[in-house]
């Protein structure tokens, strides 16, 4: 009787009570790439998950009813809210526009503490970067026109002059942005863009709702960043893959994860054109204006931060090889790097989880 209990109340765990595991699966459109979404959710089907959101009207915080068919919508959201709300330089009202239009201004701009955090981990990665990831590049990366280029689409390149790339950058330098109390001011003509972390931001939120839901498992991808979260419910580890720069449409390897990560990649074949028999990518380095060329073709960053991984994806691609190893490292993040000649060069951590195409 004793051992026929013990065996009821394991399946009992094993089953979850009862529940079943729900999976959700959708794919759109947020921050100018795609959003992938796979979610396991622990529950029926049927009932209702609960959100406090502020009232419209009042500020007053109240308690809104959605389905757990709703799921993936929910999380579309928070990424189209935070892209409106705080990080787009294009939208009109958003943080990061109000502080642009106040370039230069005699007034600091209040922010919110979410944003102002941000900014304080951003500057912190220029500064241990040396520079070499720097928000203030708004105004070289406009000039460039990088927000336009679809990868590949050569359609109105126009490459900018040595002289206009002299102007743009004399108008950067993240040592020029004053953060303090929950405000931030810029000088006159500067720009933040945050191009370079918002995904990886986007993923720091996400995981932040999904720990308040019953979610059992989540792996959800905002362009190069991904997050993975919870467990898969067949028990095995999380497959993350990183494409090969060097043939895009295959892939180099997979990570094999357990728990919640972020993953972020920056690779020169994101986003690029091609003009007069030479190609331009996306990420540049603010010591010359032009795109890096430090012999990476892109760079993986695996650590617990969206933020952190994203950020230091852009950093190490400028850095190179052996600065770009040294810096995830002094942020206790992992890293891989692939080379021009296809050699790939990976910290210890790293070389545990990844299995290269092709090998067992
Ligand atoms: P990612 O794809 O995450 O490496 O970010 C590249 C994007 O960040 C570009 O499309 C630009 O908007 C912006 N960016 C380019 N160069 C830099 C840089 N050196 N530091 C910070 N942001 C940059
Ligand atoms: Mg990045």
């Amino acid at each position: 009787m004793k051992r026929y209990m013990i065996f009821l109340i394991i399946i009992l765990l094993l089953t979850g009570c009862g529940s079943k595991i729900e999976s959700y699966t959708a794919v759109g459109t947020v921050m100018g790439t795609i959003l992938s979404q796979q979610v396991y959710l622990q529950g029926d089907g049927q009932e209702a998950g609960e959100t406090t959101v502020q009232a419209e009207t009042g500020g007053q915080a109240e308690r809104e009813v959605w389905e757990e068919a709703d799921i993936t919508a929910r999380i579309e959201a928070i990424v189209l809210e935070l892209e409106q709300d705080m990080l787009s330089w294009r939208i009109e009202g958003s943080e990061i526009a109000i502080i642009n239009a106040a370039a230069g201004s005699s007034n600091r701009v209040l922010v919110s503490d979410a944003l102002f955090a941000d900014i304080e981990t951003l500057l912190a990665v220029s500064a241990e970067s040396g520079g070499a990831f720097d928000i203030t590049m708004g105004p070289v990366v406009r000039l460039w026109n990088i927000d336009e280029w679809a990868a590949g689409n050569n359609a109105e390149v126009k490459i900018p002059g040595e002289d206009e790339i002299a102007e743009a950058l004399a108008h950067t330098g993240y040592e020029s942005i004053m953060a303090e109390s929950g405000s931030v001011w810029i000088p006159a003509q500067m720009q933040l863009d945050m191009g370079a972390a918002g995904k990886g931001i986007a993923c720091d939120r996400i995981a932040a709702f999904l720990k308040e839901q019953a979610v059992y498992g989540a792996v959800i991808s905002v362009g190069g960043s991904v997050l993975t979260f919870g467990e898969k419910p067949d028990g095995t580890p999380w497959q993350v893959g990183i494409v090969n720069p060097l043939n895009t449409s295959s892939m180099l390897g997979t990570l094999s994860l357990e728990g919640q990560w972020c993953i972020s990649t920056s690779g020169d074949y994101e986003r690029f054109v091609e003009a007069d028999g030479i190609r331009y990518h996306h990420i540049l380095n603010p010591a010359t204006g032009y795109p890096a060329q430090s012999g990476i073709r892109s760079v993986t960053i695996l650590c617990k931060s969206g933020i952190l991984s994203d950020a230091l994806s852009t950093a190490c691609f400028i850095l190179g090889a052996e600065e770009g190893i040294k810096l995830a490292q002094s942020y206790g993040a992992e890293a891989l790097l692939v080379e021009e000649t296809g050699n790939i060069i990976m910290t210890d951590g790293m070389k545990s989880i990844f299995r290269k195409t092709g090998e067992n």
